[in-house]
């Protein structure tokens, strides 16, 4: 009776009125999620039936595609953005339910449309930012003149100033280095503001986009200053470049936009040079918890992948999910994939309802899934052995779109410098 005290009996009745033990749990898609309301599930019902039945066929067709086949008329991609709009998603802004529950269904609407295909859902969601921003800022006047029927774009990166572009604090800035000349300027001209110079090949929806919320270098005398200003992209002036041919996210077309003395009414600026560092601020952080929600969804899907070939697929005589490293490291991915979720949706709460909009939170959501979703990809890849690099299996694919978002919205190392430096207090030094 070592270790017992005299009194206690070796064995408690601990297990009676329990449920019998479960060897195995069959988590849902939403993971160590508690179970939702009415709203919530029937849309995410209705979003997973999409991402699987739509976004994911359509995603992994259009991979294979030329960047011109991709675009031409009559493609998948067309077609993806108006059946997205037919979800209705947009009328969730009037659905009856707490400000808590609605900031996490849309934080599961963003990982379904991940695991559906992340290129289409950077296309629909990169589409809508304009739309979002123009709603968050209160302007009605721009939301009337660029409805969401039309498809929108985020240009703000460069040719000559990418990551530059992203800082325009300069919170990561070498300290005797500067800036270079901007590759694109606005001026002012009586009531017009005129654009010369050009966007990067980033810009995602950059050669298909109906407008653009660009962001630019301002030029009146005064120094380095930069406005946000809505741009129709279908009018004189504006060309766009070659859709660029690139590794991963090969379902959202990009490529330059070209501006020649493109005149846009001032009464389209979102932010003028006195609210543009708030604008660059408030921009980021949106799509970096955008990100951070997305990418779980890729983590997961890889996840998922690698779980069910493990489950299939025999060596030794047995499937290798009998093998003690196979289940050690699907541990380790659905352990990494559950973490970054939650980090995730407590980001987009933050944001969305303690009043505060912490850009350190949305880059610690978007580094965070973003690395979670390449690691775990790969991992994946290594569980299908030779198989997870043929196109016959989803993980090379999978594993191209995650590496890409390492560097999308920007680099993770350059987000995590602007990130750190939010945190310095210089009260206390
Ligand atoms: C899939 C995808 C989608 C994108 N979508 C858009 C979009 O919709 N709109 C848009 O405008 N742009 C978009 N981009 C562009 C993206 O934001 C940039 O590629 C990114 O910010 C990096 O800029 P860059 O490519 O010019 O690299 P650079 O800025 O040239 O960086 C090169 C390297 O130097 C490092 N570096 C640079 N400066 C610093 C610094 N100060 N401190 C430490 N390291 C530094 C970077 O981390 C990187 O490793 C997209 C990119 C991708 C890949």
């Amino acid at each position: 009776m070592d270790g017992f005290a005299a009194d206690t009996p070796p064995f408690f009745p601990v297990t009676a009125g329990l449920p019998p033990r479960p060897l195995h749990v069959d988590l849902p898609p939403t993971g160590f999620e508690e179970p939702l309301e009415g709203l919530q599930q029937e849309t995410l019902d209705l979003v997973r039936r999409f991402a699987r039945d739509v976004l994911r066929p359509e995603g992994a067709a259009l991979d294979r595609l030329t960047p011109e086949e991709m675009i031409a008329k009559g493609s998948a991609y067309w077609s993806v953005i108006q059946r997205h709009k037919a979800l209705g998603l947009g009328a969730l802004a009037e659905a009856d339910l707490s400000p808590a529950a609605m900031v996490d269904l849309q934080s599961m609407i963003s990982e379904e449309l991940g695991w559906g295909d992340s290129g289409l859902a950077i296309a629909l969601g990169g589409g809508g930012l304009p739309t979002t921003m123009a709603m968050r800022w209160g302007r009605q006047d721009l939301l009337e003149a660029f409805p969401d029927t039309l498809l929108g774009s985020w240009g703000i990166t460069e040719p000559v100033a990418g990551s530059d572009m992203l800082d325009w604090e300069r919170a990561a800035a070498y300290p005797q280095g500067d800036y270079s000349r901007p590759s694109m300027m606005a001026t002012l001209k009586g009531d017009k503001v005129v654009l010369n110079g050009q966007k990067s090949a980033w810009v995602s929806n950059g050669v298909t986009a109906d407008f653009c919320s660009l962001f630019t270098t301002f030029d009146r005398g005064q120094g380095r200053e930069g406005i946000n200003i809505y741009v129709s992209l279908n009018q004189p002036g504006v060309t766009r470049g070659k859709p660029l041919d690139k590794m991963g996210q090969r379902a959202v077309p990009q490529g330059e936009i070209f501006f020649d003395n493109v005149e846009v009414p001032v009464r389209f600026i979102a932010a003028g040079p006195d609210q543009y560092a708030d604008a660059v601020h408030d921009i980021l952080c949106e799509a970096n918890a955008g990100m951070g929600t997305l990418f779980v969804g890729v983590a997961r899907a890889a996840y998922e992948h690698a779980l069910a070939y493990a489950h299939e697929r025999k060596q030794g005589g047995v499937p290798i999910i009998h093998h003690q490293n196979v289940r050690y490291r699907l541990f380790h991915m659905m352990r990494r994939t559950e973490a970054a979720r939650a980090l995730a949706r407590r980001v987009a709460r933050f944001n969305a309802l303690s009043g505060m909009r912490a850009l350190h939170a949305s880059i610690a959501s978007k580094v965070t899934c973003t690395q979670t979703a390449f690691d775990v990809a790969s991992d994946a890849l290594q569980m299908f052995g030779g198989n997870g690099m043929t196109k016959a299996y989803p993980l090379e694919k999978l594993l191209r779109d995650a590496r890409a978002s390492l560097i999308e919205d920007g680099c993770n190392e350059l987000l995590s410098i602007k990130g750190g430096s939010l945190l310095v207090d210089t009260a206390r030094l």
